[in-house]
């Protein structure tokens, strides 16, 4: 194995990543080495890049939905050998406190996140403990499993912290990456209508092909008129995965009496809510999502080996870290209609 590697770095915020020959990284004792195979570019790398979200070491490889092979592993090593194919959850918690230890190691106070706090996956190689690595099997391509961590895991772990059950209605608000297997994974946890809602047209064909029963768009339709006629009341899940003050809005107004909304995209801002016609009077529980923990993986592996999710359209293309730049900006300007744009490495 050669001693240095590729790896794409911000060196300083508001510039492109730079593309820099670094030492490949040696695991230590309960690590493992990773040749990185596929690491997603994620929306929350352009606020990294952009220094809205602080990464906390600088230079840092950014990159945190990441799958590849394992080629070495360090002493103490256990579950996990070299050749598997793995995928990363990628919080690198303590393991020890608490909320490590009672599967909610998201709370974790000494976590540190794959390519925020900790160098990533946009690189040849990564260490990382074992603990944060789940196999998965051979008929999951690298690049589906880099966005089984992310970009699945997120609205699998939001969904069941809304506690979706069988037949109840759902209401997806933003179609992209999360959306697009949001809107699968309330229909596998029995959802009856998956109300898919987003201001492309696109993104809402894409969501009726996997599975939802209707959309919205709320360039088009009043859109809470919309759900409120189509659920009979508001739907009894609402996810809202944008982070827009407006959009928080709509998920709570489209959300029925007795009805869970959860919050899952970052804002920031304050968003007026009256406690007493928003949530008292209608006893709606309003929910946070952050992350996901460790006890969804094998589940979602699950999903993913058995084909319950259809990850044909998550993909929208695979490019070379050379092209990680490029594949930022089309994030960034909205090009092609993207799902999901994967680094891939031979
Ligand atoms: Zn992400
Ligand atoms: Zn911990």
């Amino acid at each position: 194995m050669m001693n240095t590697m590729r790896a794409a770095q911000i060196t300083e915020p508001g510039k492109p990543l730079q593309l820099v020959e670094v030492p490949v990284p040696k695991p230590k004792r309960g690590e493992i080495l990773l040749k990185v195979k596929a690491a997603g570019i994620c929306s929350s790398d352009l606020h990294y890049q952009d220094g809205k979200s602080k990464v906390t070491k600088l230079p840092i490889t950014l990159g945190h939905e990441v799958a590849g092979e394992v080629v070495e592993c360090g002493e103490g090593v256990k579950g996990i050998k070299t050749g598997d194919r793995v995928c990363l959850f990628y919080l690198v918690t303590c393991g020890e406190c608490m909320h490590c230890c009672t599967g909610n190691d998201n709370y974790c106070e000494e976590a540190q996140m794959l390519g925020k706090n900790i160098d990533g996956g946009f690189a040849e190689y990564l260490t990382i403990p074992a603990r944060n690595a789940f196999p998965f099997p051979d008929s999951i391509p690298f690049s589906q499993a880099a966005l089984l961590t992310d970009a699945v895991a997120t609205p699998f772990h939001a969904l069941t912290r809304a506690r979706v059950k069988t037949g109840d209605s759902v209401l997806i608000i933003g179609i992209g990456g999360l959306g697009l297997h949001a809107v699968q994974i309330a229909r596998i946890m029995g959802a009856g209508q998956v109300i898919a809602m987003d201001l492309d047209q696109e993104k809402l064909d894409l969501a009726l092909k996997v599975g939802a029963t209707a959309v919205v768009n709320p360039g088009h339709d009043n859109a809470i008129d919309r759900v409120v006629s189509l659920t009979g009341g508001g739907a009894d899940v609402v996810a809202e995965l944008i982070g827009l003050p407006v959009t928080i809005r709509q998920a709570i107004d489209s959300t029925a009496v007795g009805g869970r909304t959860v919050i899952v995209g970052i804002c920031p801002e304050e968003v007026g809510i009256s406690p007493y016609h928003d949530l008292l009077l209608a006893e709606r529980t309003l929910l946070g999502s952050a992350d996901q923990s460790r006890v969804d993986f094998p589940v979602i592996i699950e999903l993913a080996a058995q084909n319950r999710l259809d990850m044909s359209h998550s993909v929208t293309r695979e490019l070379p870290l050379e092209e990680v730049n490029r594949g930022l900006e089309m994030l960034r300007k909205k090009e092609e209609n993207l799902v999901r744009l994967v680094i891939t490495f031979p």
